[in-house]
């Protein structure tokens, strides 16, 4: 019998001069990156969270310390293959990832299907499998002040039995 599970991650992460700019598994060029241990990729940060949530695995922090020096400017592609393949070797497969990524700047629509279509190679998932939108915070708060950027993420998984 199919089994479904859903999960829910969120992540956020400051800029910092000079940093390239990783979102999505892809370099945004000419933007300012953002502050964190590893490349600081907030939108895949926010997808292992949901999909560790989804098998009731624990969170991205437990798997992938922050003072852990072998995370350190670690490639979130990497740690994303890695969750992938505990979610999968618990019997889980991925079925659709929502994302909503919230920033002033860089504006994302000219990223959005490159995003889609690296997100999809790691995680070995058709494309239309992967949604990204994105949004401003119409200046409110630090983030629409453009402190940072902010991801919301769900992620539906399967046990098809
Ligand atoms: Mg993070």
């Amino acid at each position: 019998m199919e089994r479904f599970r859903i999960g829910l991650g969120y992540d956020s992460h400051r800029f910092a001069e000079g940093r390239p700019l990783k979102l999505g598994g892809i370099t945004i060029p000419g933007e300012s990156g953002l502050l964190g241990h590893s490349d600081a990729d907030v939108l895949l940060h926010a997808i292992i969270d949901a999909l560790l949530g989804a098998a009731a695995l624990g969170d991205i922090g437990s798997h992938f310390p922050d003072d852990d020096p072998a995370w350190l400017d670690a490639d979130s592609g990497e740690l994303l293959v890695r969750t992938r393949k505990e979610v999968e070797a618990a019997g889980w497969t991925i079925g659709n990832i929502d994302a909503t990524v919230i920033c002033e700047q860089p504006k994302l629509r000219p990223y959005v299907d490159a995003m889609r279509k690296r997100i999809a190679e790691l995680l070995g998932c058709p494309m239309d499998s992967i949604s990204i939108k994105g949004k401003t915070n119409e200046g409110m708060d630090a983030i629409g002040q453009g402190a940072g950027i902010a991801v919301h993420c769900v992620v539906l998984v399967v046990d098809r039995g």
